[in-house]
């Protein structure tokens, strides 16, 4: 639902312009951030891709906008990975259909944007070319699919998204699919877990060198992963739920496991999802009467979409939202670091699709986590860990079982 009334309000234009942008770090922090090979490895741009208006070879600004190519390079980030996104829908053959058109339209996409500015932009599809494009002072634009739904039941989809230069597929979103039950499904869980066809979809995606992608999948589900995957796994976007009780968050349980299968955690950027949300706010209040209110987005009419919106921009206005700071996303990195270890933590923001704090609005400010990092007496090669050390660790781990 998040996303759902976020891409509302993103076509719309609606969102409240509270978000505050950083200061800028010192030469010193920007050394160090550009020596380091970052990656993101999680945003829904692809989505602003599909919007005629969007130009992503030029500068545009958060929060409408929050990835383009002169940003990610302003803020040194080499490397991106872009989900291509569908929204979970009753699993009927038309609507498995139309998922798998759009999947393949973001795709499309994707290519088509790097390929108009390949000056600054190439897909990338293996874990060395973030190195090699870095050297050319190009960006690294690698495709990831969020939910499986456009795979319905057809096993041959997997190896069809991989040969289109997919390498990491979301099992689920926030309902329950074909492959496994969701965290965040309203119904509770369908098939305990990975579902038979899920433990087909593991094996291929091990077989095939794609990245098994286990955020907003069940806790059972994420276990079944864990037992059956013959490589790591990784997490593209989530965080702490120690820290921030959502059930799409990770329990201590969890990490210890992830950290035992060599995987990473890439902390995502989301507010609720780094803070629990102060309850006691009149925006939390009236937040959640309209999302009960609207509890049905994706049958909804666009009439009532219409209402949506404009009940949304009023509430969003009349009471501008507080979000979480970079020093918030910091204690995700450093629960991680103290209960598991520096080795299994990365950033995954979530930008384009809900993600987004005070301080880290867009990829041009990703620098000022840096610096939080070393204000708290990381080193630099712990922070090289984070940013994309212990990320490439997992994928050079899934490719290479491929090749055996
Ligand atoms: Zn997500």
């Amino acid at each position: 639902m998040i996303k759902a009334v976020y891409v509302l309000l993103l076509v719309g234009g609606l969102l409240a312009n509270g978000f505050v942008f950083g200061e800028g770090v010192g030469k010193g922090v920007m050394k160090i951030h550009n020596k380091a090979i970052t990656i993101d490895t999680h945003c829904d741009t692809p989505m602003a891709l599909l919007d005629e208006e969007f130009d992503i070879g030029t500068r545009n600004s958060a929060p409408k906008s929050r990835v383009d190519f002169p940003r990610m390079q302003e803020g040194g980030l080499d490397a991106i990975f872009f989900a291509a996104f569908t929204g979970q829908k009753e699993r009927t053959p038309e609507n498995t259909e139309n998922a798998y058109r759009l999947a393949h339209q973001m795709i499309d996409e994707t290519y088509k944007v790097c390929n108009e500015n390949n000056k600054m932009a190439e897909v990338a599809t293996k874990s060395e070319d973030v190195i090699r494009l870095e050297k050319k002072g190009k960006r690294a634009i690698y495709i990831g699919m969020e939910n499986g739904f456009p795979i319905g039941t057809d096993i041959n989809r997997v190896q069809e998204f991989y040969d289109r230069g997919v390498r990491y597929i979301t099992l689920c979103h926030s309902s329950n699919n074909d492959i496994c039950d969701s965290s965040t499904d309203k119904k509770g869980p369908e098939h305990n877990g990975l579902s038979d066809f899920g433990k087909e979809v593991v094996p291929k995606m091990n077989e095939l060198g794609m990245l098994i992608d286990v955020s907003h999948i069940s806790d059972k589900s994420f276990f079944d992963v864990i037992e059956l995957s013959k490589t790591p796994v990784f997490a593209s976007h989530s965080s702490i739920r120690s820290i921030a009780h959502h059930n799409r968050n990770f329990t201590d349980d969890m990490l210890k496991a992830l950290a035992k299968n060599g995987g990473v955690i890439q902390i995502c950027l989301l507010d609720d999802y780094i803070k629990d949300p102060d309850t006691t706010t009149v925006y939390f209040q009236k937040q959640k009467e309209l999302r009960l209110k609207y509890n049905k987005f994706e049958t909804m009419t666009e009439a009532q979409k219409k209402e949506l919106r404009a009940e949304w921009r009023d509430l969003s206005l009349k009471y501008p939202q507080k979000l979480p700071t970079v020093a918030d996303c910091v204690d995700h990195i450093d629960y991680v670091k103290n209960l598991v270890g520096i080795d299994y933590v990365g950033i995954g923001s979530d930008f384009d699709g809900g993600g987004g704090l005070d301080g880290v609005a867009d990829v041009s400010e990703f620098p000022n986590i840096t610096d939080e990092m070393l204000k708290r007496g990381y080193s630099e090669e712990e922070i090289d860990k984070v940013w994309g050390g212990n990320f490439l660790r997992v994928f050079k781990a899934v490719e290479a079982f491929s090749q055996k």
